[in-house]
């Protein structure tokens, strides 16, 4: 029996999500109001406590949550931003942040629009709990899910297979749509399963067993290494600033990003793209920030003292599942990085998770659940926008193959001309940001202000 009392084993007015981290929390939230029941799946056992989990390897790295996807969870969890602030969180007001963006330090912005700083494990505990003390919504861990099951005539999912982890193991996921079932296998009925299973979602394997082509995928390959530690620096060495971000540069695919998070750390993690690799030798992890375009990570670092050995992570591509193109079953969706996982240095996925959130609730304003069509549909412009601003970002870099057509090149080079600009000019900073936080939509840098501004600036720096 379901903890709301609703008969979960019949299926009727029960919704099932696949995976416990952000998408998948934030969705069952989003349903919650919809659906007698919600059953949240992890395969992870998760911990009470804001720890890291081997479900989510990429915990123990920098996670900035955007301006706009602070606006969102707290859409969806009303007061959740002042808990993560009592509890320690930084908010990262642009005026606190320094930016070095294409190689130019950039003004600082006007005190506004507020992205949180915290630990991966930190937010997702804060958000679990709040889902945990939901009668309505009962999450189990441990548990795999090891396929999808359809009604007789297979037009519509009816209902999840799982094993329970000790069995598959913590992190063995499903070899996707596993035909063979395991002597504890369970068949849990649902209205409606939501995928929000991550980037390794098996989805498009367990579609495919029944019948169902798999999504194509757009990619885009960055081969980006991170390697991460935290530290304890004194809070004079920033001058009380308390986010620092430098970017690559067309000619250097290097990059960094130093936060002070709870518990009075920082964290700070260093990526290389495009072939470029991190030193392996912990005692060179200073050194490499050194390598940056600017030194105020390295110089940051060196006055600190680490609390633990760098930790690694390999991400090798943008990948965007087009469900949109594909014909499913109904009862089915997907959220999150299993839809589209996006290049991590931009910081977007847990916001564009959120928003995915925030929509799906208001798709279930009329009671009823949307169709596969209409939830793509509903997502698509979200992620378009956010997979655009991620691809042509990285294409800005040289080390990253790919196509470069004409709109790319004239943004990049606009970008560039306006980053230089920021460097003298806060308001360019303030829009910049706000677009990059996917508050505003890039068009607003080309508004007469902004353009003006920009050549401004470019005549000024032109030698007479
Ligand atoms: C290195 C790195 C840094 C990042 N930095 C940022 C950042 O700064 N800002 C930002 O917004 N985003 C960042 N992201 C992205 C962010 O981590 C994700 O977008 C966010 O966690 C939402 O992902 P998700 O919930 O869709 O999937 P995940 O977080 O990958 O979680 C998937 C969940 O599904 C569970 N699961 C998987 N398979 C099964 C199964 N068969 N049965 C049951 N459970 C299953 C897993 O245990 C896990 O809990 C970063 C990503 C990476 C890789």
């Amino acid at each position: 029996m379901h903890p709301s009392g609703a008969n979960a084993t019949t299926g009727a007015d029960h919704a099932v999500v696949i995976g416990a981290s952000l998408a998948g929390l934030t969705i069952a939230q989003a349903l919650r109001p919809r659906f007698a029941a919600v059953t949240v799946l992890d395969r992870d056992r998760l911990p009470d406590q804001a720890v890291p989990r081997p479900g989510v390897p990429q915990d123990r790295h920098v996670h900035l949550l955007l301006a706009s996807g602070a606006i969102w969870f707290e859409q969806l969890f009303p007061g959740l931003l002042e808990e993560l602030i009592a509890d320690g969180a930084a908010v990262g007001d642009p005026s606190r942040i320094r930016l070095c963006l294409n190689g130019h330090r950039l003004a600082r912005g006007p005190a506004g629009d507020t992205a949180v700083f915290a630990s991966r494990p930190f937010i997702e505990h804060h958000v679990r709990r709040r889902i945990r003390a939901d009668p309505g919504i009962a999450v189990e861990d441990g548990c795999t899910v090891r396929g999808l099951t359809t009604s007789d005539d297979g037009r519509r999912i009816v209902g999840v297979r799982t094993t329970s982890t000790s069995v598959g193991g913590v992190t063995g996921g499903s070899a996707g749509g596993d035909g063979g079932t395991s002597a504890d296998e369970q068949h849990l009925p649902a209205d409606l399963v939501v995928d929000a299973s991550g980037r390794r979602s098996s989805s498009p394997a367990w579609l495919e067993t029944l019948g169902y082509a798999p999504p194509p995928i757009d990619e885009l390959p960055v081969d980006l290494r991170y390697l991460t530690r935290q530290y304890r620096i004194p809070d004079e060495v920033l001058g009380g600033d308390r986010n620092l971000l430098i970017g690559p540069t067309p000619d250097l695919p290097l990059g960094g990003a130093l936060s002070k998070i709870e518990g009075d750390r920082w964290i700070t993690t260093l990526f290389a793209m495009g072939g470029r690799r991190p030193p392996r030798d912990p005692d060179r992890f200073e050194a490499f920030a050194a390598e940056l375009a600017a030194s105020d990570i390295h110089d940051a670092l060196v006055a600190g003292e680490p609390l633990d050995e760098p930790a690694r992570y390999r991400f090798p591509a943008n990948q965007r599942r087009r469900y949109d193109r594909c014909r499913l079953p109904h009862g089915f969706l997907a959220a999150g990085d299993a839809v589209c996982s996006f290049n991590p240095i931009y910081g977007q996925g847990m916001s564009v998770a959120a928003h995915q959130a925030v929509a799906l609730r208001s798709l279930l304003a009329d009671g009823m659940a949307p169709t596969p069509e209409a939830w793509f549909a509903a997502i698509q412009p979200m992620l378009d926008l956010a997979w655009e601003l991620t691809c042509s970002g990285d294409l800005a870099v040289h080390a990253i193959e790919g196509r470069r057509d004409l709109m790319t090149r004239v943004r990049n080079g606009y970008l560039a001309r306006l980053h230089a600009a920021a460097s003298r000019d806060p308001a360019l900073t303030d829009r910049f940001l706000r677009v990059a936080g996917l508050v505003d939509p890039p068009s607003t840098l080309l508004r007469p202000s902004a353009l003006g501004r920009v050549l401004t600036h470019r005549l000024r720096s032109v030698p007479a």
